[in-house]
């Protein structure tokens, strides 16, 4: 039996995401930010299945190294929780590329946890890991990119800590955006961080509430049991 069957065609990537209900279609879902979809990736599933997660980050793997953002790479970071397996799956994916014997090529996995600074959601590097990251040149993973809000505070953790980052790399982003524009610090320059994706197909996301979300406007029930609409229809009551 092959236990190598790379490279996958976008057809079989995609199947493997649909495979256990993990995209659910034709909803009424509230996401983490706030915006409405009729769209949703349960990465939770997605994820638990073990072999799924390596065929996915092998293929993920070789868009990375295709667009050159592996190159001196040390270490992976991804946001507490789900972006720890990612960041772990994509470092040994990237370690595995030199020999065992090669000690300047290894690649490490670290993650930046939530943590509120001055009413402000802000992701931070703790334990050692600030000083793991420093002087580096580091890539941040995540499962599903949506604005990018998440990858943009991780960025931002490990530019605190003396990183370099090379690049933003996901299963599936799903948002508009291609890339991460940040202000350098201590500078009046703007850095432009890629973001490289397994699958690249934009879903839409709309601001919430009638005039906004065409499925409000339609009075399509909000699911209250995927992502956050349960918490939403609270704060409404
Ligand atoms: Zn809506």
């Amino acid at each position: 039996m092959s236990q190598r069957p790379y490279p996958m065609s976008p057809e079989a990537i995609r199947e493997e995401f649909e495979r256990d209900a993990c995209v659910v279609r034709d909803g009424h879902f509230v996401y983490a930010g706030g915006k409405h979809g009729s769209v949703y990736i349960r990465k939770d599933i997605l994820l638990s299945d073990t072999r799924r997660a390596r065929k996915l980050v092998v293929e993920l793997g070789r868009k990375i190294i295709a667009a050159d953002l592996d190159h001196g790479v040390g270490a992976v970071v991804g946001p507490a929780q789900s972006g720890i397996i990612m960041a772990h799956r994509v470092a040994d994916y990237l370690d595995g590329m030199s020999d065992w014997s090669d000690e300047e090529h290894r690649v490490f996995a670290y993650y930046a946890e939530k943590e509120m600074l001055d009413d402000a959601e802000v992701f931070r590097l703790r334990r050692d890991f600030p000083l793991a990251v420093k002087d580096r040149r580091v890539l941040i993973a995540e499962d599903i990119v949506n604005e990018g809000t998440t990858a943009r505070r991780v960025v931002e953790a490990v530019m605190l800590a003396g990183g370099t980052v090379a690049g933003v790399v996901a299963l599936w982003n799903r948002g508009p955006h291609r890339q991460i524009v940040l202000p350098m610090p201590g500078s009046a320059r703007r850095v432009e961080i890629p973001i490289v994706a397994l699958v690249e197909e934009q879903l839409n996301a709309w601001l919430p509430g009638r005039g906004h979300c065409p499925l409000c406007d339609a009075d399509v029930p909000i699911n209250i049991s995927l992502g956050h609409g349960a918490s939403f229809l609270k704060g409404q009551a």
